[in-house]
């Protein structure tokens, strides 16, 4: 038996070993939506698996952001007759341009999956877009909304809402530094207030890893990320020559760091 957590209002989530990966699920009348797919067939099959003992229901799938660990499961559910897959534009234009580059992060644990060999190995790139403006899923008599609050951990960041909860993707995450490889650490930091603005909507707030989150790990969170930027910013205009020189001021990990720093000032994160 998959040890689902019931979050209320239909709405349920699973935590998935090594990354501490959080799944979720929601059941309408008539469908159910699956929040991320894992990492891999190996693991998007325990997904399936353990959505099948909560429900027969035809399903939807909503990947919340590019990272292999949110949409390499995709072609599991869509030889399982999946054919609504919703994402940011960002997100699905990023999964199309660079999904098969990723398969190396997974050698380990989804040899097919890096291999690009065998059963549902495909990279499936979602069809289903949300843009600007929150999109509603129906669920029946249920319904769930996708919405997008700018960019942060990725420029295709999409959190899901649901009766009870707030799924927020790797926005945020518990037990772990932020993982700022493919972040924009100013505006990232504008999204998590936005993020602790709403939380009273919601009775939970899954993270895309870990524990679920509380109020303060979010304004923490936010405020953290908010004066790294500051203090990287004032120790670049200090050594302009030498941006290394703020990393062991910085609240993260020196690898974190370094990140952050290099994201700071890539040209991108500007405008
Ligand atoms: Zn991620």
């Amino acid at each position: 038996m998959a040890h689902w957590r019931d979050l209320g209002g239909d709405t349920y989530t699973l935590s998935l070993e090594p990354l501490r990966l959080n799944v979720g699920l929601v059941i309408g009348a008539e469908r159910a939506l699956v929040i991320d797919t894992g990492e891999g067939p190996r693991q998007a099959r325990l997904i399936l698996d353990a959505v099948r003992e909560k429900t027969q229901l035809p399903l939807v799938v909503v990947n919340t952001h590019a990272h292999y660990d949110h949409f390499f499961g995709n072609a599991v559910f869509r030889a399982a007759g999946v054919n609504e897959f919703w994402a940011h534009e960002n997100a699905a234009a990023a999964i199309a341009a660079s999904g098969d580059a990723a398969r190396v992060e997974v050698a380990g644990r989804e040899p097919e999956m890096a291999a690009a060999e065998g059963e549902d190995t495909e990279i499936v790139v979602p069809q289903a877009i949300v843009r600007e403006q929150p999109v509603l899923v129906d669920l029946g008599g249920q319904a769930v909304t996708l919405f997008y609050l700018g960019r942060g951990h990725t420029d295709g960041d999409l959190l899901v809402g649901t009766p009870s909860s707030l799924f927020s993707g790797d926005l945020v995450e518990e037990g772990a530094y932020p993982e700022f490889g493919d972040s924009y650490p100013e505006e990232w930091a504008d999204v998590l207030r936005h993020i602790s603005a709403l939380r009273h909507r919601y009775e939970h707030l899954v993270p895309g890893h870990g524990a679920l989150s509380t109020d303060s790990t979010v304004r923490t969170m936010a405020e953290t990320m908010a004066m790294a930027v500051r203090s990287a910013r004032q120790a670049t205009r200090e050594s302009p020559n030498d941006a290394t020189k703020a990393i062991p001021i910085l609240p993260y990990g020196p690898e974190q760091s370094r990140l952050f720093i290099s994201r700071l000032r890539a040209p991108h994160s500007l405008h």
